[in-house]
């Protein structure tokens, strides 16, 4: 054996393990399909401006741990997001926060915006909501949900909101404050240089393959190191042999304008159904950019399907279950171990990421 460790996906997960086992004595050998590093997270440069190519990535945590442990990697910029939202010619603050309020209902206090709120949500009778658009409903009232939560949702979901179930939604917070900080986390930023640059110090010391994809090459790998640690497809591994786990998936269409400031905004969503795009990320906004160039990305949600990039697991019943089979074939295994958001079919944020990773090192290396 030539490593200690073969890992798969040099995304934050797979970086993350890599960067702590090799501290620990360790020797890495990290895999990846894709042609870079950095998986999802993963910045490159276009026109002096880091544009997020698999999505916007802000970092938010309330774990000092974690926030301590990525500051050893990177500066922080100080960026707070603070969304918009367009439906048709009107503009709303989001979160949904008493700036949203006083312009929809030209009212002032907290007071008054939840009068509104309360009024119109026992207008609608609903003592048990049997979808989305009643449980939605039930816990904004008809002028919040229509404008700001219809449109989005179904073009995020490909389906109307009648037909979406209830427990998609458990929770809209509604704000009560003036503020426009769409995290809740104590700390928060966006890397200066990007997000590649820590995967690169991350992984510094470890031997990495881009363009290689493990399932294709499993024999060629097969006697390469002691251990894997996959963060990969759960199902994939498995060669879908229960059946494929399902994903939504998100298409990037990034443009380069010849104007310094596009949105005057990091984020902004399209709230009504007719835009056929969720949001636009003009990306220097992220880093407080101001070159005379501006990239823009416009986001469309759409059907996964086998073979394309999966964005989000769907944890319904149904691929909970499925996940769960899986999951007991994967405790089987000796020699791999799975994680990540992939290998554990999970939406993980960033510090959830890191997190799950260091408590892997805490099993395998302490
Ligand atoms: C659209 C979007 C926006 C997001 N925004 C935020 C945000 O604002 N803040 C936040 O905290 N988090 C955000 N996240 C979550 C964040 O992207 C994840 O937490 C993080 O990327 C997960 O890292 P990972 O290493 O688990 O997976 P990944 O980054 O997906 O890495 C897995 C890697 O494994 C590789 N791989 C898979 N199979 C094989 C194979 N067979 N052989 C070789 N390589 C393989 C893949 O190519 C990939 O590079 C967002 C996620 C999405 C989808």
């Amino acid at each position: 054996m030539k490593y200690d460790y073969l890992i798969v996906g040099a995304g934050l997960f797979g970086a993350v393990f890599a960067r702590e086992a090799m501290d620990r004595g360790k020797t890495c050998l990290v895999l990846d399909r894709r042609d870079h590093i950095g998986g999802n997270i993963y910045t490159e440069e276009v026109e002096g401006i880091q544009v997020h190519r698999y999505g916007a990535h802000i970092f938010h945590t309330s774990d000092k741990n974690i926030w301590d442990y990525i500051n050893r990697y990177a500066e922080f910029n100080g960026y707070i997001n603070s969304p918009v939202a367009v439906y048709r010619d009107e503009l709303y603050n989001l979160p949904f926060n008493m700036n949203t309020f006083s312009r929809m209902w030209h009212i002032r206090t907290p007071r008054e915006a939840k009068e509104i709120i309360a009024a119109q949500i026992a207008d609608l009778h609903i003592e048990e909501p049997r979808n989305l658009e009643e449980q939605a409903l039930s816990l904004v009232g008809r002028d919040v949900y229509e404008k700001l939560v219809k449109g989005y949702t179904e073009k995020q979901w490909g389906r109307d909101c009648k037909d979406l179930p209830a427990f998609i939604i458990r929770r809209l917070p509604l704000r009560f404050t003036y503020d426009n900080n769409y995290f809740n986390d104590r700390y928060q930023g966006i890397p200066v240089g990007g997000y590649t640059r820590i995967i690169e110090k991350l992984l510094e010391g470890a031997d990495v393959r881009t363009g290689v994809d493990y399932l294709k090459e499993r024999e060629t790998y097969e006697g390469a190191a002691g251990k894997v640690i996959f963060t990969g497809m759960i199902d994939e591994y498995y060669g879908y042999r229960l059946g494929p786990l399902e994903y939504r998936s998100v298409r990037f269409e990034t443009e380069v304008l010849d104007c310094d400031n596009y949105q005057g905004n990091a984020v902004v969503n399209y709230t009504d159904r007719e835009v056929p795009w969720t949001r636009i990320i003009e990306h220097k906004h992220f880093e407080f950019g101001t070159q005379e160039k501006t990239v823009i990305s416009r986001e469309y949600s759409s059907e996964w399907r086998v073979g394309e990039e999966p964005y989000y697991p769907v944890n319904d019943e149904k691929n909970s279950a499925l996940y769960r089979k899986y999951a007991a074939l994967a405790a089987q295994e000796e020699k791999v171990v799975f994680g990540g958001r992939l290998g554990a079919y999970r939406y993980y944020d960033m510090d959830k990421v890191i997190a799950s990773a260091l408590e892997l090192v805490q099993r395998e290396l302490v």
